[in-house]
């Protein structure tokens, strides 16, 4: 029942309905999934993980704002984006408004992939967060599972940053796509001038 589901900040609280609160967005990248994809940072994430590379997402407070409306057409403006890439921050405690924009972009012939620090049976469970399962309906491929130091995984060909991560394959489609990862590190320097760093020693979930 949803009086079990309880959110690890009331900052989430003041997330207007279908709205995100991001910590960045970037096109075509080649290093997030397969193919070349747009690529969603959450805002937000209570884990704490030692040595995580994206600390900045920790954060619940209002950072970015956009509507799920405006992310699906930023997303879909750009015909070289072939997938989408939700990660964090901890996408799940959004996951009512990422569902409709997976929704929309699949309807475009998109696929949808998503990180979690969660584990895939967490998401399940029903002390998941809001709206997980229908997230979890919409998703081609899942990498869950928070990073874990003592289990880290340094190999640039490797999926996954920690040993107790998985990969799930939701649509079989993907089974022989699995080959995104590289030493390579991608930098987007956005219109203000900011730049986003990702990929192998850059940012992970
Ligand atoms: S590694 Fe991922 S799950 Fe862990 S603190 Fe960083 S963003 Fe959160």
């Amino acid at each position: 029942m949803s009086k079990s589901k309880i959110a690890p900040s009331p900052q989430l609280l003041e997330i207007p309905q279908e709205h995100l609160n991001i910590m960045g967005y970037v096109d075509e990248s080649e290093v997030n999934g397969p193919g070349s994809r747009a690529v969603v940072w959450l805002q937000g994430c209570s884990r704490e993980c030692d040595r995580c590379f994206n600390t900045q997402s920790w954060s619940f407070e209002i950072n970015q704002l956009i509507s799920v409306n405006e992310l699906i057409e930023k997303i879909l403006a750009n015909p070289r984006n072939t997938g989408v890439t939700f990660s964090g921050g901890e996408p799940f405690w959004q996951a009512s408004a990422l569902t409709q924009i997976a929704i929309k972009v699949k309807e475009s012939g998109l696929n949808v992939m998503s990180f979690t620090g969660f584990t895939l049976e967490q998401l399940q469970s029903e002390n998941a967060p809001i709206a997980s399962q229908e997230l979890l309906g919409q998703l081609d491929i899942l990498i869950d599972g928070a990073f874990v130091k003592s289990l880290a995984v340094n190999a640039p060909k490797s999926l996954v940053s920690s040993a107790n991560q998985k990969v799930h394959i939701f649509n079989p489609d993907f089974k022989d796509q699995l080959d995104w990862a590289s030493d390579q590190v991608e930098i987007h320097i956005l219109k203000d001038g900011s730049r986003i760093i990702t990929g192998f020693h850059g940012s992970l979930n």
